[in-house]
Order: structure tokens, then C-alpha cells, then sequence
């Protein structure tokens, strides 16, 4: 039997502004759910942080009683749950300062990039989201950022110029590429693992507008599609960003008519250059099976969750990535033979690969923890866990989907999408063994006593 945690002492916690609660607390349920309701947290404490304030006097609260320390912005990488110490929840600290002079965002810790896009929109400019502008913009960008217009741009982090960032012994530090750099380098790629960040400051695009959206073929036509695609990808300029996916999509209302309860099969795309021209390179994907639904238009880059209808509700989920080098017909044959349209009852929410490569394999402008430069595809697969033998259902075939494109991969995974971290040679995974080496040497500098133990940490 697990001995009863320590009620802890939280007269220190009362300077805080936010709320500070207790399990069976009025509140403490709404304070620790977020979008992956696979991860029920129940730490011993959570606070609703408000400011950069609130972050210090926690830490030092923490690190005063060695209390375990999670952070929480939206709950989109929760994959699994906090049991006990603090969590401490950001969504109050939302603020966002665009500088058009500059170009440039000051992001709070607990901002989405749908504030970012919201707030920079009117100033014609854009912000390196990912698939989901529901995501956090901190939690993303420090595991990378993986954006849907990375072949362009490069990965988020390379936008940063600075982080506001406390430390577990409750310090807040400025830093950027010249003060502090190793604080620098283990916040762009190295995750959660030397601090809390309470706001970063990144530059931003001059692009209001994007050629994108969703060429969708029924899931049965996917061998044409995804071998017209591999080929493809081989060519089409950095200007052309894209993903194909096999959806297998619940028959649920949120799903609009007639993708609602079909299965799919899709190349979602993102040109950011002239808009004849992305359609003339389009034609190549229309041509390689019947269309059903095609949703490309030009839009305001603030509409760009239209290109992946990424699930804007909570869910339990279950989600896995490897970064794979190339894409030859053997590759493509196994991805089919494992997820295609002949696997029947195949029990995963979605599979797919998004083409890498272009200015994602360019080195950062300084440098960084990201490990995925030499991968020109990523792989990710979700599901959905209903009830026990869905769970292992989902299980199973995301391993044997993940062992069947080994022979093709880097043997990477990227941090963000890693998905549930196992033991230390799973989490190692996900970076370089110099980039580990290196961000367990910050993590023993930064974090001595582990307190921010949760999450894709490497200590
Ligand atoms: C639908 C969906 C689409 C996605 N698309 C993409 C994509 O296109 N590209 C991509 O790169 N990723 C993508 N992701 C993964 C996403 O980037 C990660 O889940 C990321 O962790 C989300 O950050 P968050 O703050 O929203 O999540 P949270 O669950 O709130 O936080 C996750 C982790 O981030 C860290 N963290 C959060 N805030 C702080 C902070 N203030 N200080 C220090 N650490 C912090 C902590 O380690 C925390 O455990 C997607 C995820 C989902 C669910």
C-alpha cells in the first residue's frame, strides 16, 4: 500500500494572487483537466498562476519543502497523470504584446497560439503555429515547434530571441543567445526540464495570407495518393508545406458533413508563395485519385486550423511519433500494409507523415536541442482511448506501425510528439546521445534536485 502523501504546509503560498487549492477544493477539478482527459492529474497542490510572481513564490515554495514541481498551459502533451507534488496552471497568464515595428511577440506562459494569430493578424503579420493553434505556445516552442509551415520557416524555436524563465530555486532569468546560452539552448528543443518559462519573445512573419487547405480522396484510393505524394515531396520547393494523413473519423457532430464518420484519406497543404503557382504544383496530388472534398482556397493565415481540422475538444488520447529519412515504395508499402485501407478494424483516430525537410534542415541561427534536421518525414499516430480493449488495440498497432517504418527512420522521435515517455532509453528517444549528455549537464545545473521531475524530463 502507497503510504498517504504529507498534507503540505501552504501558509508560504498565500502571497500568491491565483487560486491555491487542494484536492476536494470548490475549483481544484477545473484547475488540473486539460485537453487530453487520458491524463487525470491529482497533485497534492495547484495554483492558478496570474503573473511571473506567482511562478517564484511557488518555486521557492517547492523547492524550500522538495515538493515535485508540473506545469500545465492547455494540456495537449498531458500524457500521463501528475499524482502528487505541484501544478502549477498557466491559462490566466494569456497576454500578448506585438511590436509591428519589430516584428516581433512578447508571449505569455499560458497563451495559445490562437491569441498569438488573434492578436498579430491585424498587423498583417504570422506566428510559426503547429497543426492546432489550440496548442500552447510555450510548451510547443520548447520542444521545437514543429510548424505547418515549417519547410518554409524553420522550426519555431529558431524564431526566439529570448525567454523569461524561473528556475526551481526560484530566480527569474532573462535569457538569450549571449546571457545565460546554455539556458537558451536547453529552453529551444530541451522541453520542460531547467525551468518554468513565464514569456518568451519571438519574431514574426510578414504573411497574411496562405494557399492552404485539406485534398481529401476516400481511404480506400490511399496507395495511389500516398505514393503520388512520396514522389512528389522528392521535388516541390520549401514553399510548399504538407501532410498526408489516414483519418478515420467518428461519425460525431463536431466532424462537419460529408467527412462525418468516413475514411480518409488526405494531403493537407500550405503554400506560402504565389497562389497560381501552388495550385499548378496541386495538380499532381488531384491527379492521382477522385477527389471528394477539396478545401484548399486561399485564406487568412489566422483561418490555417481549416488545413489540418485538428480536434478542437478534449479528448483522451494517445499519440506517438518517429522521425523517418525517406519515403521509398517499400516504406510507403508498409505504412499501407499496416494502416492502410486492407487493415480492417484498424482502431487509430488518424496516421500520417508530414514532409520535413527545407528550411527544418538548416542549422538554427543559434543553436539548439532540436534533433530532427536529418529526418525528412514525421510519422505520427493518434488514438482515441475509448474503453480497455480499444486502449490496447491502439497499443498495438502503434508499435507494430512504428517497428514496420523502423528500417526507414532516424531512430528519433520528436520531443513534442513523442508521446508518452517510458523508461530512460525510450526518453533518450528523442534526442541525440550528445544533446542528451549536454541537456542532463543544464538539467544538473538548473534543476539539481529534480524537482521538475514530470513530463519529457532527462534527469
Ligand atoms: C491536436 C494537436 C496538434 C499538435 N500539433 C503539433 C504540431 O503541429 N507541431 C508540434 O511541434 N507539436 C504539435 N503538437 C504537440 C504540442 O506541441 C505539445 O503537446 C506541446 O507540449 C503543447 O504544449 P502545451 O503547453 O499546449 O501543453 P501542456 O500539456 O500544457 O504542456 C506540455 C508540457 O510542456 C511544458 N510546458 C508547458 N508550459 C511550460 C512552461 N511555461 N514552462 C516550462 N515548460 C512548460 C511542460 O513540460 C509540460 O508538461 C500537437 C498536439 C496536439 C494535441
Amino acid at each position: 500500500m502507497t503510504a498517504p502523501h504529507p498534507t503540505p504546509d501552504l501558509f508560504a503560498l498565500s502571497e500568491i494572487q491565483g487560486p491555491v487549492l487542494r484536492p476536494g477544493a470548490p475549483g481544484y477539478a477545473d484547475e488540473v483537466t486539460g485537453f487530453n482527459l487520458a491524463a487525470l492529474h491529482t497533485p497534492d497542490v495547484v495554483i492558478g498562476a496570474t503573473s511571473p510572481h506567482d511562478i517564484v513564490t511557488a518555486l521557492r515554495w517547492a523547492s524550500a519543502t522538495h515538493t515535485p514541481v508540473a506545469v500545465q498551459a492547455t494540456g495537449h502533451g498531458a500524457n500521463y497523470p501528475i499524482d502528487h507534488g505541484l501544478l502549477i496552471n498557466t491559462t490566466r497568464m494569456t497576454d500578448v504584446t506585438i511590436t509591428p515595428e519589430t516584428r516581433t511577440a512578447k508571449i505569455s506562459a499560458g497563451a495559445k497560439w490562437r491569441h498569438v494569430l488573434d492578436a498579430a493578424a491585424p498587423h498583417g503579420l504570422a506566428a510559426l503555429t503547429g497543426s492546432s493553434t489550440d496548442a500552447g505556445v510555450i510548451g510547443y516552442t520548447l520542444g521545437g515547434g514543429l510548424p505547418v509551415l515549417g519547410r518554409t520557416y524553420g522550426y519555431a524555436s529558431d524564431l526566439v530571441h529570448s525567454f523569461q524563465v524561473v528556475t526551481p530555486d526560484g530566480i527569474l532569468h532573462e535569457t538569450d543567445a549571449t546571457q545565460e546560452p546554455d539556458l537558451f539552448w536547453a529552453l529551444k528543443g530541451g522541453k520542460g526540464n531547467v525551468g518554468i518559462v513565464t514569456s518568451l519573445t519571438c519574431d514574426l512573419l510578414p504573411l497574411p495570407t496562405i494557399l492552404g487547405g485539406g485534398i481529401y480522396c476516400a481511404g480506400e484510393d490511399a496507395e495511389p495518393l500516398l505514393t503520388t505524394w512520396a514522389e512528389w515531396t522528392r521535388h516541390v520547393p520549401e514553399e510548399m508545406c504538407s501532410a498526408f494523413t489516414l483519418l478515420r473519423l467518428p461519425p460525431i457532430p463536431q466532424i462537419p458533413e460529408p467527412l462525418r464518420g468516413g475514411f480518409w484519406a488526405r494531403v493537407a497543404v500550405a503554400w506560402t508563395a504565389d497562389p497560381a503557382e501552388g495550385e499548378a504544383l496541386l495538380a499532381t496530388i488531384r491527379d492521382a485519385a477522385p477527389v471528394v472534398v477539396d478545401t484548399v482556397e486561399e485564406m487568412p493565415y489566422a483561418a490555417m486550423d481549416r488545413i489540418y481540422m485538428e480536434p478542437q475538444d478534449p479528448l483522451p488520447a494517445r499519440e506517438s511519433c518517429s522521425l523517418i529519412r525517406e519515403l521509398p515504395p517499400e516504406a510507403v508499402r508498409a505504412f499501407l500494409s499496416h494502416a492502410g485501407p486492407q487493415v480492417t478494424d484498424f482502431p487509430l483516430l488518424m496516421v500520417g507523415l508530414r514532409h520535413m525537410g527545407g528550411a527544418l534542415s538548416r542549422p538554427p541561427r543559434a543553436e539548439d536541442a532540436i534533433c530532427a534536421r536529418d529526418a525528412n518525414y514525421l510519422m505520427e499516430a493518434v488514438g482515441v482511448l475509448a474503453a480497455p480493449p480499444a486502449a490496447e488495440a491502439i497499443e498495438q498497432a502503434t508499435t507494430s506501425l512504428h517497428h514496420a517504418m523502423s528500417p526507414y527512420g532516424t531512430g528519433h522521435t520528436m520531443v513534442n510528439i513523442h508521446g508518452t515517455p517510458g523508461n530512460a532509453e525510450d526518453r533518450a528517444r528523442a534526442w541525440t546521445p550528445e544533446v542528451l549528455t549536454r541537456l542532463r549537464q543544464a538539467k544538473k545545473t538548473y534543476d539539481p534536485n529534480n524537482l521538475l521531475r514530470y513530463g519529457h524530463t532527462v534527469a
